[in-house]
């Protein structure tokens, strides 16, 4: 159980493990950071592949309701803001 052989074997096991655990923790901290942008009102965008890349900032905007969990990004992304999140804000 404790040869050296094994156990240098085992620390890049756990190096690796360490390093997958640190890029999901970031990934959660995206998610989360996405979603309250689109519940605030806030910029926000989709990773998925999209014809023509935009961002939202309204939370009853119908693509931005679309976007998954997992897709949601906060930010503008350097694309210009969606028509039906114009549109919202350009109503009441
Ligand atoms: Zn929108």
């Amino acid at each position: 159980m404790r040869s050296p052989a094994v156990g240098k074997k085992k620390d890049k096991k756990a190096a690796k493990k360490a390093k997958a655990k640190k890029e999901i923790a970031l990934l959660a901290t995206l998610i989360s950071a996405g979603r309250a942008a689109r519940e605030n009102g806030q910029a926000y965008h989709t990773t998925s592949v999209e014809i023509r890349p935009r961002f939202h900032n309204r939370p009853d905007c119908h693509d931005g309701k679309d976007i998954e969990d997992k897709n949601i990004r906060p930010g503008e992304a350097g694309r210009p803001l969606c028509e039906e999140c114009r549109a919202l804000a350009g109503t009441r």
